[in-house]
């Protein structure tokens, strides 16, 4: 622990005398009394040393010390000169400490600021061009999703039957033995009412199904990690400005800390892989297999299904599409639109040169029909 004064310099900026010691409040080349102005009411202490103190050395001095002593200084509010905190009067024109000027005119309020360059930056750099793309977006989204209503008149009308057939078939699957439980399969009647089964259980074979992890005694792990650890001590330093040209620093010693490494070791389970039998088998069930599959087209003729006989263990599956195209001018130009009708029905009420109203929004996407 140790506590010292160190005294700051100042510059004179009326003769441009430098390192002024802090203890003459006028300057000794010119006589000018140091003011609030300008630089002359800062202090320098010099360079800082790494413990936080300062380098410069200690005041000795007891006039100087007095001058420390005498707490922060005060400006006289006439003649701005710099005066010590325990002087009740000003040293150049004797004014008293709390006498002050009579105050000229209330200033005018200061003008609101104009915006920074920054923020107009921001606004015509950013945000206006993201401000544009949204807008443009919204836009655009607005416009496509208009709708208008236009006459259709049918144009071209088209079908699609297709007849697929399946055949119910026997297939031989692996499987594990354990996971097999038999049953016997039901053949269908009608392309109904069958079930897999699972049957003739065979050929089982000893086969590796996978791997599990057994305890294999332990294993010594070692991570290095770090510490802090009192290590001797070292000085800190503070130093306060007694706003007066000296400073005070005080000195402690503290306990030093330093990291220290050290091993973490720790005795943890070690683990082997063993391998993992079962017994593989082949069995049979029963599956829908395709077999055969027809299809017809046409236009303006009736729609038929394709012949297709089926067998005793035989599904058939019939699937059916429709199309019917509309024209329909808009600015003059033709276009046209295809609609998918549910069913037979629907498609026969579309005849050739029937006319509906269409709904179609700028993308050309239909939305309705009446
Ligand atoms: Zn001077
Ligand atoms: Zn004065």
């Amino acid at each position: 622990m140790g506590e010292r004064i160190v005294e700051g310099t100042w510059n004179c900026t009326s003769c441009g005398a430098r390192g002024i010691l802090a203890r003459h409040k006028s300057c000794p080349s010119c006589g000018n009394p140091r003011e609030e102005t300008g630089s002359e009411s800062e202090f320098d202490f010099g360079e800082a040393s790494a413990s936080g103190g300062l380098l410069r050395e200690s005041v000795e001095d007891r006039g100087a010390l007095d001058v420390a002593a005498a707490g922060a200084d005060w400006f006289c509010a006439y003649c701005g000169a710099a005066n010590r905190g325990d002087q009740p009067r000003c040293r150049t024109c004797s004014a008293t400490r709390e006498e002050r000027p009579q105050p000229a005119a209330a200033p005018l309020p200061l003008a609101a600021p104009p915006p920074s360059r920054w923020r107009s930056r921001l606004l015509f750099g950013c945000v206006a061009p993201l401000a544009a793309v949204v807008c443009g977006v919204c836009a655009y989204a607005f416009w496509a999703g208009r709708t208008q209503d236009y006459t259709g008149t049918v144009v071209k009308r088209s079908w699609s039957r297709t007849v697929r057939r399946e055949t119910f078939t026997r297939v031989p699957k692996q499987g594990w033995r354990g996971e097999l439980h038999t049953a016997r399969a039901v053949m269908p009647l009608d392309g109904h009412g069958e079930s897999a089964g699972l049957e003739n259980v065979r050929d089982c074979r000893r086969m590796q199904r996978g791997t599990r992890q057994v305890p294999d005694g332990t294993e010594r792990v070692c991570v290095t990690r770090s510490r802090s650890v009192a290590c001797g001590t070292e000085q800190r330093c503070h130093v306060q400005k007694l706003r007066n040209g000296f400073a005070k620093e005080v000195c402690e010693n503290v306990t030093k800390y330093c990291s220290q490494p050290y091993q973490d070791c720790s005795d943890r389970t070690r683990y082997r892989t063993l391998p993992v039998y079962d017994d593989s088998c082949t069995f049979d069930t029963w599956e829908w297999r395709p077999a055969d599959q027809r299809t017809l087209t046409g236009a303006e003729d009736t729609p038929r299904w394709p012949e297709l006989a089926g067998g005793a263990l035989d599904r058939v599956l019939q699937e059916e599409t429709y199309a019917v195209d509309l024209e329909y001018r808009r600015k003059g130009e033709r276009r046209s639109v295809t609609l998918h009708p549910r069913g037979l029905a629907e498609f026969e009420s579309w005849t050739l040169g029937k006319t509906a109203s269409l709904v179609v929004n700028n993308r050309n996407e239909l939305k309705g029909v009446h």
